[in-house]
């Protein structure tokens, strides 16, 4: 059919974030050469991207948003392309059969700063005295040109120059690091497939701690004033690690970093390897420890097996939120099973009208999502019995481990571990209507 790739709609992402992403190719490989400079906010950066087609294509969309393009090559030969909004759209020499790879360069320059979005300000953002990336949902575009969509995972090699006297991470291990006078140079290498969302920098007056060597190396990034009261919340990550690792199986990434930046933050993040939070959510009384566990568990919920499309955020967040009451039970607080039905009760004051599985854009990220997700989570636990549950719950990370996963896929493997009526009726009633079901009477304890 010629000429259907220039009438596709611009808007062929994901419906909860139109106009990002494109679903006819994937760039399978970023290759980022970055140079910033703090005192200016001045970010210049030479992109190379891996694509591949899904689809036969005469034109790429990407998206880049707030900085200047200068050039554009594919395969090494320059092509036109228009940068309208937040979109870039390239013009291919020649129409891409499926599965053709090209190799696009993108240099380009500008100050960047977060966009706006339904969720608040998104992506690279400057700090008082430093730099920090929160992407999630749709901010990458603000630091690099990106297929901006949860499905089109790509390895990575970021490097970054930037001004010496800052500490500079970001997602990947470091592989190389060279002082040029008054600047700095570090390669960080992600050779594991991560979403656009969950790639990011930081950058600060930080100093490094090394939290655990193995068997996972575990390290705190953050200012040497908060250096106390970081170090006393996180002292029980390690044995987090080695807990989640046995409930889930094995830890997914090479490393875990935490950036605690100097700057309050209002929510803590997860990126690949990484979480970041604000001083103000680790003051050294243990009181968010929560919350270390939320973005622990998400290095398997969302990073390692990655929602397909953001409807199914109940994935990312029902797991994270369960994983927050396992490490309860497990370190000898509140067990699961009261925390289920002390917030099925809470969850029961509020409205009923989100469905779990399709919220809608608006409350992709309400808390009833997070509640009533790990709610279905426990729900199941019950029905099926702990060993099933478990069972299922490592069934899934290892079958999609670094893939992308949907709600469909979920329930498939679930029934797949028990096809019983109660079951299938049980998910219905969870994910997919509107009233809130009682937690069924546990099979055993
Ligand atoms: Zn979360």
């Amino acid at each position: 059919m010629t000429g259907s790739a220039y009438s596709r709609p611009v808007s062929s992402g994901d419906p909860y974030v139109p106009g990002r992403g494109d679903v006819a190719f994937e760039v399978t490989h970023y290759d980022l050469d970055l140079d910033y400079k703090m005192s200016s906010n001045r970010l210049s950066g030479k992109a190379l991207l891996e694509v591949v087609a899904l689809a036969p294509l005469a034109k790429l969309h990407l998206d880049l948003a707030g900085l200047r393009v200068s050039k554009v090559t594919v395969d090494g030969d320059a092509v036109k392309w228009a940068h309208r909004g937040e979109r870039l759209n390239v013009t291919l020499r020649h129409r891409l059969a499926t599965d053709e790879r090209v190799r696009v360069a993108i240099a380009y320059a500008g100050s960047p700063a977060p966009v706006r979005s339904p969720w608040g300000e998104v992506g690279w953002e400057e700090l008082d005295d430093g730099v920090l990336v929160a992407s999630q949902p749709s901010g990458a575009p603000t630091w690099f040109p990106c297929n901006d969509h949860p499905r089109s995972k790509a390895t990575y090699r970021i490097a970054i120059e930037c001004d010496s006297p800052y500490e500079v991470v970001a997602t990947g291990t470091l592989t190389d690091k060279r002082v040029r006078g008054s600047r700095t140079r570090r390669v960080f290498e992600q050779r594991r497939p991560m979403a656009t969302y969950l790639a990011a920098v930081h950058a600060g007056q930080y100093e490094q701690v090394l939290l655990a060597d193995g068997p996972v190396p575990q390290r705190v990034v953050l200012p040497a004033a908060v250096k106390a009261p970081v170090l006393a919340d996180l002292e029980r990550q390690p044995r987090m690690m080695s807990f989640f690792a046995e409930v889930f199986g094995r830890y997914p990434f090479d490393d875990y970093t935490v950036v605690v930046t100097a700057d309050e933050l209002e929510i803590p993040l997860e990126a690949q390897g990484m979480a970041t939070f604000g001083p103000n959510w680790l003051r050294g009384r243990g009181a968010e420890e929560r919350l270390v566990a939320h973005e622990l568990a998400h290095q398997w919920f969302g990073n390692s097996l990655t929602i397909s499309t953001w409807s199914d955020i109940w994935l990312n967040e029902g797991f994270a939120c369960y994983a927050e009451w396992l490490w309860s039970e497990a370190s000898g607080a509140v067990s699961a099973d009261a925390l289920a039905e002390g917030h099925r009760s809470q969850l029961a004051a509020l409205p009923q009208t989100l469905v779990l599985a399709d919220p809608g854009p608006r409350l992709m990220f309400d808390d009833r999502v997070y509640k009533r997700g790990a709610l279905a989570l426990h729900a199941l636990r019950r029905q099926l019995g702990d060993d099933t549950f478990f069972a299922l719950v490592r069934a899934w990370v290892a079958t999609y481990e670094h893939g992308s996963v949907s709600t469909a896929g979920f329930v498939d493997l679930v029934v797949a571990h028990d096809d019983r009526p109660a079951v299938h009726e049980l998910l219905d009633a969870w994910l997919w209507r509107t009233p809130l079901p009682l937690l069924p009477a546990a099979t055993h304890a």
